[in-house]
């Protein structure tokens, strides 16, 4: 099974591509959680990357393509996989397109997640990091409160909020996502591939997108 997760940021791409692994047994490959590991690895591609991040805006086409490729080419995704996050712009998804030709690769579906936009701007600024790299546990002010505030219940540490998770920066993640990403709605419509589902509970649509895969 090979899909393609698209929705703004805080649509629950994440969540729903963890349940999608399991159900289908295949790999999830976030650009978002590839380029933190880069920033935070100091390498040189998370040094190019980090502004663009800190900003709301994005990383550079051929930067994100670079990665891409050499992620495919990686045994573990011989089986399927689940891009979350990638393709963000339409010059990405018509790389893309070139890329799983050479690859002798086909797309199932694309998977279209719609989320009302104020519960998608709750769920970011209240989402709360712990700071202990080998921790990282993820809360939510709205629903999955810590019970201390401001404290990891699994290990202690100081929860932070992730400067891409500020009100200001928020929105203007949504606005890129408004301008670049959901010009690819359209694009994918034409090409026969998309899946959309509607909602706000990670797991529902969860269930909506495995009952249209129909697998
Ligand atoms: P995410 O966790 O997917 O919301 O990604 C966090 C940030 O990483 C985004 O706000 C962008 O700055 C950058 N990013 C992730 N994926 C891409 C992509 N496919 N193209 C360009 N920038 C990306």
């Amino acid at each position: 099974m090979r899909l393609i997760l698209l929705g703004a940021p805080g649509s629950g791409k994440g969540t729903i591509s963890k349940m999608l692994v399991e159900k289908y047994n295949i790999v999830q490959i976030s650009t978002g959680d590839i380029l933190r590991g880069a920033v935070a690895a100091g390498s040189s591609v998370g040094k190019e990357a980090e502004a663009y991040m800190k900003r709301g805006d994005l990383v550079p086409d051929a930067v994100i393509m670079g990665i891409m490729e050499e992620r495919l080419r990686e045994p573990d995704c011989s089986p399927g996989f689940i891009l979350d996050g990638f393709p963000r712009t339409i010059p990405q998804a018509e790389a893309l397109g070139g890329l799983l030709k050479k690859l002798s690769l086909r797309l199932d579906a694309v998977c279209n997640l719609e989320v009302p936009e104020g519960v998608i701007i709750k769920r970011l600024t209240g989402r709360r990091t712990c700071s202990n790299p080998s921790c990282q546990a993820i809360f939510n002010l709205d629903g999955r409160a810590p019970k201390r505030e401001g404290v990891c219940d699994k290990c202690g540490s100081a929860l932070v909020q992730r400067d891409d998770e500020k009100e200001d920066v928020v929105r203007a993640r949504l606005k890129t996502y408004g301008d670049k990403t959901a010009p690819l709605i359209g694009y994918y419509e034409k090409e026969g591939h998309l899946l959309s589902v509607a909602g706000s509970e990670s797991r529902l649509l969860f269930d909506q997108i495995v009952a249209k895969l129909g697998k």
